[in-house]
């Protein structure tokens, strides 16, 4: 059995501030070391259950899917480190997976969390999927539903459980921080945020007969909200977006994977108006 890990890091415990999440960050390499060993805890539990082959997707966007450690990262895994790459945070993803993991996940851009963002922080004010407004958790939860594979687990702060939760009800959560404000948490030590993690993985997959692909009807309609009507301009130049007020462009697909690997593109195509190229977090 092959289980799918998705690695984010905004949603591990003691990250809270950019000085966490970029490579130029004070505590960058102090986030990368708690998001390593988060991911290991999750891959020792789907070992423990069942699996026979876990894979690690560092789904990080900060330092462009390279902020896990390889050399630290549980011996068993099979790390997926990198970018740019066609399918983002569920890289290599295919029918094969009995579950995905989102791990370190965070809240949507419009839904108050600890470092909450929509793909990009910078650019990105909101993303709906035929009128349904999601975040990280919703667009990969509905890429995953198009290769008929379930999220089992999401872990993150409280409003990152509760997000997805509202979603898919079916799945098993695991708060390793509670939200104060954007920038600030009450947060469990690595020690115990590894148990939570553990658990959770263990009661979804002991659990996978209750798990359900997440499905969004065909044809798909995905409008994505820019905080500038640049990034609009700049998004519209892909073949196929239309642009449906100063912000916001929609883009029409039979299939979530178009849907997927277009939104990235547009969002890819952004460029601030001051000119510099800044990677989201
Ligand atoms: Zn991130």
């Amino acid at each position: 059995m092959r289980i799918y890990i998705s690695a984010d890091q905004e949603g591990v415990s003691g990250v809270v501030h950019r000085e966490h999440t970029s490579p130029q960050g004070y505590d960058y390499e102090l986030a990368r070391r708690l998001m390593t060993d988060e991911a290991s805890a999750a891959v020792q539990a789907a070992l423990d259950n069942g699996a026979t082959e876990v894979w690690v997707s560092d789904s990080h966007g900060g330092n462009t899917f390279r902020s896990i450690l390889l050399d630290r990262i549980h011996p068993d895994a099979h790390l997926i480190t990198g970018g740019p790459r066609r399918l983002g945070q569920l890289e290599g993803l295919d029918k094969s997976f009995a579950m995905v993991i989102l791990l370190g996940y965070h809240t949507m851009h419009n839904f108050d969390g600890v470092l909450n963002h929509t793909i990009n922080g910078q650019a990105v004010h909101r993303v709906t999927l035929n009128d349904v407004e999601v975040g990280e958790i919703g667009i990969n939860a509905a890429l995953a539903g198009h290769f008929g594979v379930p999220i089992g687990v999401v872990t993150g702060d409280d409003r990152t459980v509760a997000e997805a939760k509202a979603l898919m009800p079916w799945i098993s959560g695991a708060t390793v921080k509670w939200y104060l404000s954007r920038y600030a948490a009450r947060c469990l030590t690595p020690k115990k945020a590894h148990g939570e993690i553990y658990q959770a993985v263990t009661d979804a997959m002991s659990n996978r007969k209750r798990l359900k692909p997440y499905k969004v009807g065909s044809p798909i309609k995905l409008r994505l909200s820019f905080k500038e009507t640049g990034s609009a301009e700049s998004a519209a130049r892909v073949n196929g977006a239309r642009r449906v007020d100063s912000h916001t462009i929609e883009f029409v697909a039979k299939d979530m994977e178009t849907i997927y690997e277009n939104c990235s593109a547009m969002v890819e195509l952004w460029q601030p108006a001051w000119g510099a190229w800044i990677r989201g977090h």
